[in-house]
This record gives C-alpha cells, structure tokens and sequence, in this order.
C-alpha cells in the first residue's frame, strides 16, 4: 500500500510547522454557506479599496490583456522608469514583486537562512513570521507597546544572528504609527549588517502633517528596504503588484532570488498608469478619512474601545469576538477576526464606502444586542 503522507512527512520540520495565512473569507465563500445572495454581502474584511481603482489603471489593463499571450518584461522597464522619476531613485534600486507580499517574501529568501532570526513586533503582519518561518530561520516577536512597534525593545531583541528587522507603518492589523523622528532613529541605532525592512503598505492614507520620506532615507542608510503597495490605496489587490527600494545591492540579490515573471503584463500595465492618477489617490484618502470618522463615532456611541488607526481600517474591541463574527456573518457582514493575532476581543473592520460602513454598523449594534 501506498502511504501519501510519506513525502509530506519528509518535507522539513520547519515547514510541517507553518500554520497557513488566514485571508478575509470571500464574498462568494460566504454566499454558498449562508444563501446570502453575493449582491447583499459587505466586505469590510480585506483593507481593499473601495473606490476600486483608477479608471486610467483599468484601461491600462484593459489594454495590456491584448499582449496577455506574451510574458511580461521581467526587468519592469517602463515600470521602473515610472517609479524612478517619482521618487528619485535609481532603477537599480527596485525589486517588484507580485504585491508587496512578494517583497518581503523576496527578502526573507535573500537574507534568512536556518540559523539566522528576524526581528518583528507583536501584533504585527501576519507575513513577518510565516515568511521568515518558512527560511527555517527563527522568529523574534517582540512584545507591543499600545499595540504598536516598542522600537528600543526590538533594538534590544538584535543579535548576532539578526539578517532582518521588519517595520510596519502604519501597522496592520493594529493601524499604529511612528513618527519618521522615531524611525530615523531607529535606523541610526541598527547595526548596518542588519536589513530594516520598512514596510509602508498604507503610507498613502496619512495625512500631509503626518509623512516623512523613507525612501530619500535609502541613500544614508544601506541597510534600509521601504516596501511599499499598489494592492491598497492605489486598488490594485486583485491584480497585485508591490516595489522595495533600497541600495543597488540589496535589490540585486533580491532580483535574484525573485521569479524572473513575477509581476504579469496587465499588472505592470496598471500600475504605471495608475501611479499618474494622483487625484484619484486624494479622492481614496478623503474617503478613508470620513470613513473612518463614521466607524469611530459609532463606536463611541455604542461604548466601544478601539485602536486609532492611520491606515484604511481600525480594530475594535467588541468582548467575544469570535461571537460578534458569527452574528456579524449571519447578517451578511464580513470583516477580519484578529484571534490568530492574539487579539481575541478584537474585529478589524475595513473603511469602505458610507452605506457598506452603515451596514456593519447597523448590524454589530444588532449583533451586541
Ligand atoms: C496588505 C499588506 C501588505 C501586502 O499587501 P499586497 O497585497 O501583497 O501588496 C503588506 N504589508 C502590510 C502591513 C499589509 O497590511
């Protein structure tokens, strides 16, 4: 007889111990198991964009399926050119990834190894340690500090064996903030052979008072990998596309490691045209922005705490969330438990537009009775 399990049980310990990423249950998903019909579903669960994307994107794409045949320019040239004028970098200093996930998977590869440790908060992205795990390299979770980033204790967590630091700002599932003061900092603090991976997947959700320039940082700080993403404000999550800038020589070795295709036609196609959008991003952000006042007043009318939040969601706390979760998914809501973080209290509830926002709000009042 053969016995299946026999090359899984072979496959490496550090493997067989990965627990796999929790995404947001799919609309249809939730369809089929409750005859909800997908039209009266709310999806507030996947910090995805409401808005969409970019009409000028959604040509672009449109377009680019005309070449859907071809592989993609594995270099990204049009691309790169694209985001070397906006930030002014060079184009040797960009790796693209398939969303900025991809990025940070990239990174693990070139720079962790069995025997070699990342540095990353609790209450931080669930990819910090899946990815880092999976490099059989060892996780440091360091404890939160009001359910943020505690820089001097991830200083302190360094070692010897430390390749990476991971950095998310602002932070998810928490939507945390540090100041550029703080992360400046930080950075001057870290030993340079030790790669700081900023990973800025809502940067584009702050306001004006609140930004700072990480990526004019990539020339004083070597050691530095500014992640950044197309999947959120710019609503590309579908189509996935992410960039890391930082020193020619990190990007080298991360392209690589990465997948000589792993970013499609259409993806880059969008990408470019919607990185020309800006008004559309001013029209994304002011969205977040009452958004995110309509949850929050809510919340304080119903007695709720939650965690301030600058990205495009904000984490509440609601008692038994795992109980909320099902009165909220009975009713057709669907919004991000954040059990797996620790946070067992807690929903994270995804800004989207004012009547899908009303809908959650209307049924986490029905759902705490
Ligand atoms: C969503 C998210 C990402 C990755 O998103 P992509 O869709 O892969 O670009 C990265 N980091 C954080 C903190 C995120 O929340």
């Amino acid at each position: 007889m053969t016995n299946p399990a026999r090359a899984a049980s072979r496959a490496p310990a550090h493997i067989q111990a990965l627990s796999p990423y929790q995404p947001g249950k799919p609309i249809s998903e939730l369809a089929r198991e409750t005859g909800i019909p997908e039209t009266d579903i709310v999806k507030l669960a996947s910090n995805e964009n409401p808005l969409g994307m970019s009409q000028k994107a959604k040509a672009a794409a449109i377009a680019a399926l005309e070449e859907g045949a071809r592989y993609p320019d594995g270099n990204a040239f049009a691309l790169k050119a694209a985001l070397a004028r906006k930030y002014g970098v060079g184009t040797d200093q960009l790796v693209i990834g398939n969303g900025s996930n991809d990025v940070l998977e990239i990174a693990t590869q070139a720079f962790l190894s069995p025997g070699a440790s990342a540095v990353f908060a609790q209450y931080s992205f669930a990819v910090y340690p899946l990815a880092t795990l999976a490099r059989g390299a060892l996780g440091k979770s360091v404890p939160a500090k009001n359910y943020g980033h505690d820089l001097d204790a991830m200083r302190a967590a360094i070692d010897e064996t430390t390749r990476i630091v991971f950095i998310a700002n602002p932070n998810n599932p928490t939507g945390t903030f540090l100041t550029g003061s703080e992360i400046e900092a930080f950075l001057a603090r870290v030993p340079e052979d030790v790669l700081v991976v900023l990973d800025e997947a809502y940067t584009e959700f702050l306001p004006a008072e609140m930004r700072y320039d990480a990526i004019g940082w990539v020339a004083g700080f070597p050691n530095l990998l500014v992640s950044r993403t197309l999947c959120k404000a710019y609503g590309l999550a579908g189509l996935r596309l992410g960039y890391g800038v930082a020193h020619p020589e990190i990007a080298d070795l991360m392209n690589r490691v990465r997948q000589p295709f792993n970013a499609s036609v259409v993806a880059q196609a969008a990408a470019v045209a919607a990185l020309e959008d800006e008004a559309f991003i001013e029209k994304v952000a002011e969205n977040n922005r009452q958004g995110m006042a309509q949850l929050t007043a809510a919340f304080a009318s119903l007695g709720l705490e939650w965690i301030p939040s600058f990205g495009n969601f904000v984490t509440v706390k609601v008692g038994d969330a795992a109980k909320v979760n099902q009165s909220l998914l009975a009713q057709g809501v669907i919004v991000r438990p954040v059990a797996g973080y620790g946070m067992p209290e807690w929903l994270r509830v995804s800004i989207c537009l004012p009547e899908e926002n009303e809908r959650f709000i209307e049924a986490l009042r029905r759902a705490l009775g």
